[in-house]
């Protein structure tokens, strides 16, 4: 018997992240193994209790971790780096290389796709050598489940995947590529040992970003000799179509494909080769990585669709990917208004859907779906975007203008320094914010609050004599939280966390409607910090694309559209800070770069539209408004010409760790405004001295002129203390000081 549904992983930290808490026990020694084991086991064996209550025969075993799914393959292929052999307990390894400890730095972090789950990346060399297979957790989940009468499919990252996670060279992985292919038949083959029927699902996301023909070739070396030794064995792909590899993969002996009609609907151009094929396939067609309902009279008709090419005796359905980067249940919202509850559709509600799916198309059950629910318009947001003309993407003047202005009005000295923007939040400040959140503190208390911060942030950084002063952000957790909680168009749940990476689970803005400034957002925190100093106090706003990468965005419209709605509300903001006498604007575009889409086919259009809503929300500034951006990279090669297409007077960029490289790149481009290139690294709680500062200083004054160059920090200073602040600011204007005189 097939399964009919499918689900490639449920979110593991539970219903009211009880792994989180545990994880977090035993780490601090409060609780010992057994009991975070217990919790696990009891988690692993509710979410099959989910499955199958949906109707799912084969329940998704080893999607649950510790910490991270490619951390456990590494143990289980023999793969851990060499520097962490020498911890003998396997447990206490385990943790080590995802977290380090006083003798062991921790293992490179790094996200999952485009998605905002961070995974643990191999560590492979050209000479690596690996160690036995290992594998007991994936058998142990398997027993587990079938102990408690549940029949597993493992799931399991597959050798192109976990080549391509390793960021090996092409050089490294096809020496590496044999050794790891036995590895892995070493590990099927215990797992067929234990049960030769056993359904094994190979999650090859990595063929979803468009593998070339090197790739391909080791695609199917990979699936012949994987699919011959087990014969059930599937293989998924997700967040884009993988059609290249379709193509080869049906001429391997695997059983079956499980493919995300979501994400990729291009995967739609395989269905004739799929249907000629004898392979089995998956339709993953409830998104599993965005929170809104599905629209099941739609999905049906795909379903139909795909039909006439394959079998429906061939054909599942299931979740685009794993349930991981959705939410848990929607069961403990109380908070939402009605409108936007309907919209929803979690982790646990989505196994409804896909019973219901299931029903209507396996069972030919007659199903009166639920009308699927609209989002509310905006007639406002709506004329002003009809309403749009070339000119509100361009500045009145063009770069030199500006610049000269600027020179007059600010008369700032060679080298200016500044900072990225926020300062330290402390518990005290955090605590406040608490407090006001729930009503155990008015409105006037809570502003004088942070209106002292505010006064004596200025004081400080007027004392250290810094240029370019900002206002500190104590009034903001979070940079698209607090711009989210103030827009029309957003609501935030109560419990709608995801794992991000280990126990870190964070908690995006749902982006549900039209979007739109009621009010100013900023203004009153700006100015007021201004009134308390001459120099140029900046205005501290967060990019429209950086606000829409960081949130669950509707998906009953483009992506692209949402992003302009979001730049308009932006751009009235920046205009409203000039008005208020803020001539120094910084609009922070942190997540520019994590929206780019999987494959290059498709980034030109990602660049065109996301530099678009950059350039909307600020095309407003006058003349006399100088406006700057912050970008958390230390990689701009391959987009530089959209850096510079977004025409901000000032970047500064994350550069403190890759020296000067990164500057070159600015230089080799011809890029004529100005930059600043961090000068220290804040994620590091370390003070770097003057004389080090200095030095670095003069590394970027080789490559670009001082009329070109602003001294600052790499990042935000909000996860750092004071005392550490206080100092590394002070050596660094005292290290740009220096440097002055001797230009
Ligand atoms: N202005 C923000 C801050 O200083 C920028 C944060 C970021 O780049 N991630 O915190
Ligand atoms: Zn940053």
């Amino acid at each position: 018997m097939t399964n009919k549904i499918v689900v490639l992983g449920f979110p593991r930290i539970g219903e009211k992240r009880e792994l989180k808490t545990a994880l977090e026990n035993y780490w601090k020694g409060n609780i010992p193994l057994n009991e975070l084991e217990s919790v696990a086991s009891e988690l692993r064996l509710k979410h099959w209790i989910f499955q199958r209550n949906a109707g799912i025969e084969t329940v998704a075993v080893n999607d649950f971790s510790f910490y991270d799914n490619t951390l456990d393959l590494m143990i289980a292929l023999g793969a851990e780096p060499e520097r962490f052999r020498d911890i003998t307990n396997a447990t206490q390894r385990y943790f080590t290389m995802a977290r380090g400890d006083d003798t062991h730095i921790a293992m490179e972090m790094t996200k999952w796709f485009n998605t905002n789950y961070h995974y643990i990346v191999p560590e492979l060399g050209m000479n690596f050598i690996f160690g036995t297979v290992c594998a007991n957790k994936i058998l142990g989940e398997y027993r587990e489940a079938k102990a408690n009468g549940f029949i597993g499919a493992i799931q399991l990252i597959g050798p192109i995947t976990f080549l391509g996670l390793s960021k090996c060279s092409d050089d490294v992985a096809l020496a590496l590529f044999d050794k790891l292919l036995e590895q892995y038949s070493n590990l099927l083959d215990e797992m067929v040992a234990l049960d030769e029927n056993i359904e094994i699902v190979m999650h090859e996301p990595f063929l979803s970003t468009g593998a070339d023909a090197g790739q391909l070739s080791l695609v199917k070396i990979a699936y012949k000799r994987l699919g011959t030794l087990s014969q059930n064995l599937s293989v998924a792909t997700y967040f884009e179509h993988s059609c290249e590899a379709t193509a080869v993969l049906v001429h391997t002996p695997i059983k079956g494909l499980i493919l995300d009609f979501v994400h990729g609907v291009k995967n739609s151009e395989s269905l004739e080769l799929l249907g000629k094929s004898d392979k089995h396939v998956t339709v993953g067609i409830v998104d599993g990585r965005n929170v809104w309902k599905n629209n099941l009279e739609q999905s049906l008709k795909t379903l139909e669709h795909i039909e006439t090419y394959i079998p429906k005796e061939r054909l599942s359905i299931g979740t685009s990917c794993s349930l991981l980067h959705v939410p848990y249940t929607l069961k403990h919202e109380e908070n939402l208004e009605v409108n936007v509850q309907e919209l929803l559709a979690f982790a646990q509600e989505k196994l409804g859907e896909l019973s219901l799916l299931g029903k209507a198309f396996f069972a030919h059950e007659k199903i009166a779906f639920p009308s699927h629910p609209k989002s509310t318009v905006d007639e406002v947001v709506q004329s002003r975007l009809n309403t749009l003309s070339p000119n509100d993407f361009k500045r009145s003047h063009p770069y030199a203008v500006r610049q000269m202005s600027a020179c007059d009005a600010f008369d700032l000295p060679p080298l200016p320094t500044t900072t990225i923007g926020s300062f330290p939040q402390t518990a005290e400040v955090r605590a406040l914010r608490q407090e006001f959140k729930k009503g155990l503190i008015s409105k006037e208390i809570y502003d004088e609050a942070m209106k002292n911060r505010i006064a004596s942030c200025v004081a400080f950084q007027e004392s250290i004599d810094l240029d370019v002063l900002v206002h500190g952000e104590f009034e903001r957790n979070d940079m698209v939280e607090y711009f989210g909680e103030q827009l029309s168009g957003f609501a935030f749940s109560q419990n709608g966390w995801v794992q991000s990476y280990g126990s870190r689970c964070v908690k995006p803005p749902l982006l549900y409607g039209d979007v739109s400034r009621p009010r100013a957002m900023t203004v009153e925190w700006s100015t007021y910090a201004q009134s308390l100093t001459d120099r140029p106090m900046k205005g501290m706003l967060t990019g429209p694309v950086t606000i829409l990468n960081w949130s669950f965005v509707r998906d009953d419209q483009p992506r692209s559209l949402t992003a302009t709605q979001i730049a308009l509300a932006i751009r009235d903001e920046v205009d409203d800070l000039q008005r208020a006498g803020i001539k120094m604007i910084q609009v922070d575009e942190a997540a520019f770069k994590e929206g780019y889409p999987l494959r290059r086919e498709n980034r030109a259009e990602y660049e065109k539209w996301a530099l678009n809503s950059f350039l909307l929300s600020t095309a407003v500034a006058d003349k006399d408004t100088q406006i700057h951006t912050h970008m958390c990279y230390s990689e701009f090669t391959d987009i530089i010409k959209t850096i510079e297409a977004m025409d901000a007077d000032v970047i500064s960029i994350e550069t403190s760790r890759s020296g000067n490289r990164l500057l070159r790149i600015f230089k080799e481009s011809g890029y004529t405004q100005e930059v600043g290139p961090g000068v220290y690294d804040i994620h590091s709680p370390r003070i770097p001295s003057v004389e080090e500062m200095k030095n670095q200083i003069h590394a970027l004054l080789e490559v670009l002129p001082a009329s070109q160059l602003w001294i600052n920090p790499d990042c935000g200073l909000k996860t750092r203390g004071w005392s550490e602040t206080e100092a590394a600011l002070k050596n660094m204007v005292e290290a740009t000081k220096v440097v002055r005189v001797t230009l």
